[in-house]
């Protein structure tokens, strides 16, 4: 037995020592042979097929082409919603039609010349190998591929049995053994693209889906070799351990050697990867680093507000682009805007976060420390502007250890005349010793930019979005 399906009973016995229902328990089929078991557990675990009832598979029932495309159409993440399909013979509504027209718009099942898909015609273990091939990309000879691979096995005879049918329980093991090599009965990957994750705490999964439960979490920046994708996620290994990562958080080239399987295109070619939160590619973050060009802001020798402020501005930024969030600035050069058109621009490309960015002055050079502005009038999202204020202040003293000077109602043009939840950072005091060090220090200034960052972020998670992966 494979060390991840060792880890996941295990966990999953634990669990139920605690009473807690998990997917594999609730797939307790009594009808499915123990050859299979694991298998069918496993892709009802991803929910790429479901049983007939709680406790029963119908293991030995043929498959249809409209069974067929549903379960191969799933396990590689198409677009299975309802719709008017290119064939004359496949009702829109049909609990099939979704996955049937997308499968067939990426070439891996198709009708006849008169249009016909046949829905409800059985599928032959000949027709399985060549519709399994073509969705993972297999090339050469269907059966062969299969069998070289370890996903099938001919029969006893010898032959690879094309022409029978083939039951549900048989398409299961093959299509697993498709998607995860763990299930095959032979060692056949080779893992070839060298990539690292982008994300902290990225889950490696058993399967390809969220559904799947977590085996382990990586950091930021680590290692990972991949050997193949399904749908939108990899199959890698790092360190000893072997599963799946959205690719959505990897980055890398593909490194020289023999790919075993060719990597399947993403089914779904814009991020999001089920991975992160489907809201947060909605959510627009405005960056307003003040003043700029003619403006320099608070001075203090040859330091300007105006230069550390767009430093900081653009290394948030930055870190923003590695999300799904979208993220707009102000502005990212030396140029000098009006507070109106600061506003102005945040409403025109509707942005949900406003976050501005200064540093203090005083004339009195002992004032120090670090505020965050919002507005309790006007601005419609008082509380929201409240909570973001005191989500980045907690991570700029975090960050910077300065004084804290609190979060304040502050009657600022760029608040007060935005229509979305909008803070003020003012990092410290460049007019002070203490804190100007802080402005003056590259590293420092990353890591009041990381604390942004992550403090949006926290006003997130305080809304309710799962944004856990993205922090830094
Ligand atoms: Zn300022």
């Amino acid at each position: 037995m494979k060390k991840w399906i060792t880890f996941a009973l295990a966990f999953c016995m634990l669990l139920s020592l605690l009473g807690i229902q998990t997917p594999v328990q609730a797939a307790g089929f009594v009808d499915v042979p123990s050859r299979a078991l694991n298998e069918v557990n496993y892709l009802v675990q991803g929910g790429v097929v479901q049983g007939s009832s709680p406790t029963t598979f119908n293991p030995y029932q043929t498959i249809t082409r409209a069974e067929a495309a549903t379960f191969v159409g799933r396990a590689i993440q198409l677009d299975g919603t309802k719709r008017q399909t290119r064939f004359n013979d496949v009702n829109p509504g049909s609990f099939a039609a979704g996955y049937i027209e997308s499968i067939a718009a990426k070439g891996i099942m198709s009708g006849d010349s008169s249009g016909k898909f046949s829905p409800e015609k059985l599928v032959t273990r000949g027709e399985m190998a060549i519709i399994i091939a073509k969705a993972f990309g297999y090339t050469g000879n269907a059966e062969t591929a299969l069998m070289n691979l370890g996903i099938a096995s001919g029969m006893s005879n010898g032959s690879f049995g094309s022409s029978q049918t083939i039951t549900r329980a048989d398409f299961a093991v093959f299509l697993s053994r498709a998607i995860n090599p763990d299930f095959r009965l032979k060692q056949s990957v080779t893992f070839s693209s060298k990539l690292k994750s982008t994300a902290n705490n990225l889950n490696i999964r058993t399967g390809p889906s969220t559904a799947y439960p977590s085996i382990g979490k990586i950091p930021a920046g680590t290692s990972v070799t991949g050997a193949f994708s399904v749908g939108g996620w990899m199959f890698v290994k790092t360190g000893s351990v072997t599963g799946f990562i959205s690719t959505y958080y990897l980055s890398g080239s593909t490194g020289s050697g023999t790919v075993t399987e060719p990597a399947t295109p993403p089914a779904s070619p814009a991020p999001p990867a089920a991975e992160i939160d489907s809201r947060i590619p909605t959510q627009t973050i405005i960056l307003d680093p003040g003043h700029g060009g003619t403006d320099p802001g608070a001075v203090n020798g040859s330091l300007r507000e105006k230069d550390i402020v767009l430093n900081v501005g653009l290394k948030v930024n930055k870190l923003f682009e590695q999300t799904p969030f979208k993220v707009k600035m102000t502005r990212s050069t030396d140029t000098f805007i009006k507070l109106a058109d600061r506003s102005a621009f945040a409403k025109n490309n509707k942005g949900n976060v406003f976050v501005s960015i200064h540093v203090n002055s005083s004339t009195n050079s002992s004032a120090n420390g670090t505020e965050t502005f919002y507005y309790a009038a006007g601005n419609p999202y008082v509380t929201d502007s409240k909570l973001l204020s005191s989500k980045i202040q907690a991570r700029m003293l975090e960050a910077w250890g300065l004084k804290d000077r609190g979060i304040k109602n502050g009657n600022l043009s760029v608040l007060r005349e935005n229509n979305m939840p909008a803070a003020l950072a003012e990092l410290g005091f460049i007019s002070n010793a203490g804190d100007s060090a802080k402005m003056k220090n590259e590293a420092a200034l990353s890591k009041i930019s990381v604390a942004i960052y992550n403090g949006i972020l926290d006003y997130y998670k305080a809304k309710g979005y799962d944004i856990t992966a993205l922090y830094r």
